[in-house]
């Protein structure tokens, strides 16, 4: 492995191509009391002395698109192990980076000013996770240690739900997951081909009470599949295959207002099914089997990448609650229908 890369300049480049997921290498990393002020230190612990001790990969430059994850696989007193995934294809000659913000949550000395890694959204500067914007501290989550989201979730009194994308349904995103700003874009599609009255999935959903306090919490998701089901960019029905992303799961903000179904006495916090989009004429309906649980019917054929979508006015699935409407969820539908409605108040 160690063939493949080479340190020049205090640059990490590839020698060989690495397809996006393919392992680049197995790391190991010191942990050792007290040296060289440049390493950084073991844990946020402001007490702790010990010292992250790097190998060749101590050449990695930081970038805010970075193509290398590197997730913990042991962790001992005196050292700890990491495997090197390309969070996208790496090419010979390219330069191999590590997104430095989730490393370190404070930073502890080493932050960079002035961020030249050239990304075309780059942040700007480096100053630790903690230095993060909420929106780029949840996208990249998933790359950081159990200390780090520990950390997080106590800063930010954070509730995770966590969801899985089911048997049928896969995740599709028009801008880059893997770039500042990126995961704002994705949709819910079919994973497989479906015919008119076919289950597409069935889920389950949690009640929250606003008057007991339940949504002062932030709510995460955390789709903890996202990688087998993850279809990459493109537009309707342009996409066959999952393409992976590289990492496992992902996290996801909730906006309560907008992610979740209000009704009269309570909130419904869905799951992976956020994504589903709006249409005048969806793909999609629903229908409740409890206050929890509800079926996702075909109502028409679907193809394989094609959206999952359904009508956020039609009371989703359950006339027997119906849902509270509130004013933020107003929104002019651009959904192509020839029956279109326009506003949608849902
Ligand atoms: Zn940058
Ligand atoms: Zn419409």
């Amino acid at each position: 492995m160690f063939g493949s890369l080479l340190a020049l300049c205090r640059c990490l480049f590839a020698t060989t191509n690495f397809p996006k997921g393919s392992l680049v290498y197995q790391g190991r990393c010191s942990l050792v009391e007290n040296v060289l002020n440049f390493t950084l230190r073991d844990s946020d612990d402001e007490a702790c002395t010990r010292r992250q001790f790097y190998g060749f990969d101590g050449f990695m430059n930081h970038s805010c698109a970075p193509n290398l994850h590197c997730p913990g696989t042991e962790r001992a007193a005196d050292h700890m192990l990491y495997d090197a995934h390309a969070v996208r294809d790496i090419a010979v000659g390219d330069e191999i980076t590590c997104d430095y913000s989730v490393l370190d949550y404070e930073c502890d000395g080493h932050a960079i000013e002035v961020c030249g890694c050239g990304a075309p959204r780059c942040r700007g500067s480096m100053k630790g996770f903690k230095g993060l914007p909420l929106a780029e501290q949840v996208r990249v989550l998933h790359h950081a240690d159990a200390e780090l989201v520990e950390h997080f979730m106590g800063a930010t009194n954070a509730y995770i739900y966590e969801t899985k994308l089911l048997d049928g349904v896969g995740l599709a995103c028009d801008d880059d997951m893997d770039a500042p700003g990126g995961g704002s874009s994705c949709r819910l599609v079919a994973a497989k081909d479906f015919e008119p009255g076919d289950v597409v999935f069935k889920n389950k959903c949690v009640l929250m009470y606003p008057e007991k306090g339940d949504l002062d919490k932030m709510l995460l998701l955390r789709v903890s599949n996202l990688g087998e089901r993850f279809f990459g960019r493109g537009g309707l029905g342009s996409v066959a295959e999952p393409v992976g992303c590289g990492t496992p799961s992902r996290y996801f903000l909730l906006e309560p207002d907008h992610h979740c179904i209000h009704r009269p006495t309570h909130v419904e916090v869905i799951g992976f099914d956020i994504f589903m989009d709006h249409s005048c004429e969806p793909t999609t309906s629903q229908e409740y089997t409890s206050s929890t649980d509800y079926t996702v019917y075909a109502t028409r054929a679907m193809k394989v990448g094609e959206a999952i979508t359904c009508d956020y006015e039609q009371g989703l699935g359950n006339a027997a609650e119906g849902t509270a409407s509130l004013e933020t969820t107003k929104f002019q539908c651009l959904c192509d229908a020839a029956t279109c409605r326009g506003l949608i108040r849902a």
